[in-house]
């Protein structure tokens, strides 16, 4: 029988994982010394699929429809939603809490395993420090996430958003679906009583991470020991329900096909019309990169990665996908300032975040992180006019009393 390493053992979760073997490379501990071997990837048939038929119409439409045109219908449609020819953008700052993670997803370049020498836990104090930066660079919200660190209780997190609210005044969009998983496991509570008490302790939306492709097969082979597709989306109509406003995002070009990535999206769709419906939170915004390799366990893997052309069809078959999400944002972050101008002309409207602070893409070697001036010009330079936004997509003013759907929120707790 397989040992298990005492600390392993410790863990209030996925106790039978045995950790993998992380050797010093000439990078420091970046990189895994033997990266894992490929597994195959076997594409569920079309119709075994959820939402089969309508996967099969975005098929042929796709095959059918040269790229311009394509892209065009998608502009149209952002002209649409958006005629008044604003690109919007928010300033904030990404806060990573912990790398410490064991769940050991091969696309991932940022996390350490428990023990790693450069593992580390932000106090509550340095993330303050963090959100005091923030505010005096003219930063509206932070947006907190980290790895699945099993040896911080529920209390850490309800703790640090105590913490937050009593001494800044911050939007929090914080903690993605598969955090949220390991609290409900940690503390063995209901998945709405966890969101109830995160939202009452100060969370105010949730962001979109860990979707990846929400295809369980795909999952499988590149992060299987996180959640499933379905209950990822479980977690994120639990948070609309709950009120919270959350957004969506997956990450392509890691050996998926176009059904994989229009499932995905169908998915996403038949979601956001569940929430809708039920007339409380709902999905903001999407937003799609593509999977960046280096320092990742998947590096040497023979899968073709994401091309210009590739992002550029991915964003405009979103915006038409997805016809009742208000907002698609581009990734300049991991495609780059001109790619991503190009996108606002094929169905994107936002050109996401400043940010003060990077760390998750950053870890693979990719930083195209840039001066609020320069994505103001390059917003202007593709015929639009920049405005600074909030989380909720409300306009920034100078001299605003803060973040309106906190404020709001505020108002409603009193
Ligand atoms: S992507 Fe998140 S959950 Fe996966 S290994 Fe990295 S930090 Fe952990």
């Amino acid at each position: 029988m397989k040992q298990i390493a005492p600390e392993q053992r410790a863990l209030p979760i996925l106790g039978t994982v045995s950790p993998r073997v992380r050797e010093p490379t000439a990078e420091g501990t970046v990189g895994m010394q033997r990266p894992f071997p490929q597994p195959v990837y076997v594409p569920p048939p079309l119709a075994s699929r959820p939402h089969a038929a309508e996967i099969g119409q975005w098929l042929d439409t796709l095959q059918a429809t040269p790229f311009l045109e394509l892209v065009g219908h998608a502009d149209a449609l952002r002209r649409q939603k958006h005629p008044d020819g604003v690109v919007s953008y928010i300033v904030d700052r990404n806060i990573n809490y912990t790398n410490t993670c064991v769940t050991d997803c091969r696309f991932c370049a940022f996390y350490r395993r428990p023990k790693d020498v450069e593992g580390y836990v932000l106090s509550y104090a340095e993330i303050g420090a963090k959100i005091d930066e923030t505010r005096a660079l003219g930063g509206v919200q932070i947006l907190m996430q980290g790895g699945h660190n099993p040896y911080l209780p529920f209390d850490w997190y309800l703790g640090l958003l105590r913490y937050i609210k009593e001494h800044h005044s911050i939007h929090v969009h914080g903690f993605s679906a598969s955090e949220i998983e390991l609290m409900t496991r940690v503390t063995k509570l209901p998945l709405d009583e966890v969101l109830r008490q995160l939202k009452a302790a100060g969370l105010d939306s949730i962001p979109g991470a860990g979707a990846e492709i929400l295809v369980d097969a795909v999952r499988d082979v590149i992060a299987p020991k996180k959640i499933g597709a379905s209950r990822w989306l479980e977690i994120h109509e639990a948070a609309h329900e709950q009120g919270l406003l959350t957004t969506a995002t997956m990450m392509y070009g890691v050996g998926e096909g176009w059904a994989d990535r229009l499932e995905h999206l169908v998915r996403l769709r038949a979601s956001q019309e569940r929430s809708l419906r039920r007339g409380q939170g709902h999905y903001t915004a999407f937003i799609a990169w593509s999977f960046q390799p280096t320092h990742t366990e998947m590096r040497e893997w023979d899968i073709p990665h994401g091309t210009g052309m590739d992002y550029l069809r991915t964003t405009a078959l979103a915006r038409l996908v997805l016809d009742n999400f208000d907002n698609l944002q581009v990734s300049y972050v991991t495609q780059g300032p001109k790619l991503a101008q190009l996108a606002l002309r094929m169905g994107a409207n936002d050109f996401g975040s400043l940010m003060i602070e990077e760390n998750v893409v950053s870890a693979t070697g990719i930083d195209f992180i840039m001066p609020e001036s320069e994505i103001r010009r390059i917003i202007a330079d593709a015929g639009f006019t920049p405005r600074r936004r909030y989380q909720d997509y409300t306009p920034w003013s100078e001299g605003d009393p803060g973040c309106p759907c906190c404020s709001w929120r505020g108002r409603a707790a009193a």
